[in-house]
C-alpha cells in the first residue's frame, strides 16, 4: 500500500464538475488501495479575485489581514471536494493549514514552512479517510495565518509528502507534464518524461510557474518524488528526478532541457560612474538595504575613468528602486539614471551544457537571425540568460526552441 500526496491546481477545481471529477479520480487511487492525502488550491482565479477586493480598499493592504483574506479561496475548496468524497461514499475530511499545524515564520505573504505535525493526519488515514488539505497557507507560532506566495499549493503538497514520507507526490494540473518552455506560447514544445531536479529547479527561478520554485527546493532537500501530470487526461507526466545515471545518460543526449522566460523583471542603468574600487557596492548598498533583490548585474569596462553600471530587479520594487538611485546620484557622480521596465529574460537551461562548448553562440546565432537584440547576458554552469525587449519574448522564445530543436526527441 502506498502513501501518495497529490495537489490539484486551480484550474483543476475551478468549478463543481471538475471538484467532482478530482473526487472521481481520488477514489479511483484509494481503489488501488493506496492512502491519499489531496492538498487543493482555490478556484482558479479566486486569489486574484480576492487580491482585487483588497486592492480595492488600498494598494497596500496590510499584510497580515491579505493573508486572512487570501486563505478563505482554499477553504472553500477542501470544503467541496469533501463533500463530493462523501456524496461517493468515500470518507473524507478537510484540514486548514493551521489546522494540520503547518507552521511557518511569519512572513505574510510569502512564509516558509517550518514544521508540519504529521500525526493527525496518520490518525486519519488509518482510520480509513481521505485526508484533504488547504494549499498555499499555515500558521505561525502566534497562530497567525500565513500564506507562502504564489503557487504556494506546490509547497504545500511537497512539505506534506515530506513530512508524511510519502511513496510520490503528485502535482496535477492543465497541462500533462513539464514541457522544454511553456507549451502556451510555443505549441510544438514537447513533454519531458523526466527531467532533473536541478534543471527543474533552474527552469522553476527562470519563470516556469509549472512548479513553485520552493515546492522544488523542498523536493530536493527531502529527496521527495515529484511528478506533474493532468488532471484532464491520462499519462505518465514528467518525473522530476534525481538519479545520477540518468544524469550522466541526458549529458550525453540531450544539451537542453528547456527554455525559461520571465517577464517580471526590470532593468536600471547608471550612466557614468566614476571607474574606482566600491562602485557596485556604492550603487548595490542602498538597494540591498531596501531589502530589495538583485538579479541580473553587468559593469561596462571604463572608459575615460567613468563606467556604466546596469541591473535587474523584480518589476515590483522598479520604482523604489529608481527613487534610491536618483537619490543617491550627486552622491555617487553619476551621469544619470535610466530604466526600463519593459523587458523579458529568456533563459536556456540542461546540464549537457556543462560538457558542450557553443550552446551561448548557437543562442546569440538564433536570437540574431530574428533580428533580436540582446540587452543583457548571464551563464552559469547549466544555464545561459539574456534579457531583450519584452515584444520579443515570443519571437525569441520561439527561435531558440526551433534552434535546439527541441520538439525532436534526441
Ligand atoms: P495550477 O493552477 O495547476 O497550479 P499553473 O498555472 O500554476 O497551474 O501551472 C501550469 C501552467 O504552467 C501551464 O498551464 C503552463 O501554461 C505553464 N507553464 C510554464 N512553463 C511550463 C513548462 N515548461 N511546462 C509546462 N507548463 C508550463
Ligand atoms: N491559490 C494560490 C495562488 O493562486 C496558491 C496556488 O494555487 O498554488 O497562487
Ligand atoms: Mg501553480
Amino acid at each position: 500500500m502506498a502513501l501518495i500526496v497529490q495537489k490539484y491546481g486551480g484550474t483543476s477545481v475551478g468549478n463543481l464538475e471538475r471538484i467532482e471529477n478530482v473526487a472521481e479520480k481520488v477514489i479511483g487511487w484509494r481503489a488501488r488501495g493506496d492512502h491519499v492525502v489531496v492538498v487543493v488550491s482555490a478556484m482558479s482565479g479566486e486569489t486574484d479575485r480576492l487580491i482585487g477586493l483588497a486592492k480595492g480598499i488600498t494598494p497596500r493592504p496590510d499584510p497580515r489581514e491579505l493573508d486572512v483574506l487570501l486563505a478563505t479561496g482554499e477553504q472553500v475548496t477542501i470544503a467541496l471536494l469533501c463533500i463530493a468524497l462523501e456524496k461517493r461514499g468515500c470518507p473524507a475530511r478537510s484540514y486548514t493549514g493551521g489546522q494540520v499545524r503547518i507552521l511557518t515564520d511569519n512572513a505574510f505573504n510569502k512564509a516558509r514552512i517550518q514544521e508540519i505535525e504529521a500525526s493527525a493526519m496518520r490518525a486519519e488515514l488509518d482510520a480509513g479517510r481521505v485526508v484533504v488539505v488547504a494549499g498555499f497557507q499555515g500558521v505561525d507560532e502566534d497562530g497567525n495565518i500565513t500564506t507562502l506566495g504564489r503557487g504556494g499549493s506546490d509547497t504545500t503538497a511537497v512539505a506534506l509528502a515530506a513530512a508524511l514520507k510519502a511513496d510520490e507526490c503528485q502535482i496535477y494540473t492543465d497541462v500533462d507534464g513539464v514541457y522544454t518552455t511553456d507549451p502556451r506560447v510555443v505549441p510544438e514544445a514537447r513533454r519531458l518524461n523526466r527531467i532533473t531536479f536541478e534543471e527543474m529547479l533552474e527552469m522553476a527561478s527562470l519563470g516556469s510557474k509549472v512548479l513553485q520554485i520552493r515546492s522544488v527546493e523542498f523536493a530536493g532537500k527531502h529527496n521527495v518524488p515529484l511528478r506533474v501530470l493532468s488532471t484532464f487526461q491520462e499519462g505518465p507526466g514528467t518525473l522530476i528526478t534525481f538519479e545520477e545515471a540518468f544524469e550522466a545518460e541526458t549529458m550525453e543526449k540531450e544539451l537542453i532541457a528547456g527554455i525559461a522566460f520571465n517577464r517580471d523583471e526590470a532593468k536600471l542603468t547608471v550612466l557614468g560612474v566614476p571607474d574606482r574600487p566600491g562602485i557596485a557596492f556604492s550603487i548595490l548598498g542602498p538597494v540591498s538595504d531596501a531589502n530589495i533583490e538583485v538579479d541580473m548585474i553587468i559593469q561596462n569596462i571604463g572608459r575615460d575613468s567613468t563606467t556604466d553600471f546596469t541591473f535587474t530587479v523584480h518589476r515590483n520594487d522598479y520604482e523604489r528602486v529608481l527613487e534610491i538611485l536618483k537619490q543617491h546620484a550627486a552622491q555617487l557622480g553619476a551621469r544619470e539614471v535610466s530604466g526600463d521596465t519593459k523587458i523579458a529574460k529568456l533563459s536556456l537551461v540542461g546540464i549537457g551544457m556543462r560538457s558542450h562548448a557553443g550552446v551561448a553562440s548557437r543562442m546569440f546565432q538564433a536570437l540574431a537571425k530574428e533580428g533580436i537584440n540582446i540587452r543583457m547576458i548571464s551563464t552559469s554552469e547549466i544555464k545561459i540568460s539574456v534579457v531583450v525587449d519584452e515584444k520579443y519574448l515570443e519571437l525569441g522564445v520561439r527561435a531558440l526552441h526551433e534552434a535546439f530543436e527541441l520538439d525532436k526527441v534526441a
